[in-house]
């Protein structure tokens, strides 16, 4: 039986008074862990484990959703910078988790796409 294609919502427009846009231009601080030319990396200011930090894209992507077959790099990029930076911060051994938040459903707050990385205490799973 054909499979009906399920409707995609529109893109959010892309607001860029969001918090993360304005760490980007370097209007608010952060504590960096990470800077390159695509992406950046700096510790959230409510951490919700010992070690918690987000991978953030230069790119105006409001969620995950938003991106398309031409962020696919820029989007492992984000991943791979993840998994450097908890290396770095030596918390890579014992575990991490990798969260994105996509939409208002799931959680998400700030609409600039950024990637949750924790660590430093056992993970529940399902996650709630
Ligand atoms: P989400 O709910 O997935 O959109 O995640 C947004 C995250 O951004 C939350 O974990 C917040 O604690 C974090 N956050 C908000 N404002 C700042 C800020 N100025 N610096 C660092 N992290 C922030």
């Amino acid at each position: 039986m054909a499979r009906v294609p399920r409707r995609r919502s529109a893109p959010l427009t892309y607001d860029p008074s969001n918090v993360f846009a304005r760490i980007l231009r370097g209007e608010i601080p952060a504590q960096f862990l990470h800077e390159d030319e695509h992406c950046v990396a700096f510790r959230d200011v409510a951490p919700q484990a010992p070690t918690h930090f987000l991978v953030v894209p230069r790119k105006p992507l409001s969620m995950l959703a938003d991106a398309g077959d031409a962020d696919a790099a820029a989007l492992g990029h984000l991943l791979l910078v993840a998994a450097r930076v908890a290396r770095q911060l030596g918390v890579a051994d014992d575990g991490f988790r990798v969260v994105v938040n996509n939409g208002a459903g799931a959680g998400q707050t700030v609409f600039h796409l950024h990637v949750h990385v924790l660590a430093g205490r056992p993970m529940a799973w399902p996650p709630g």
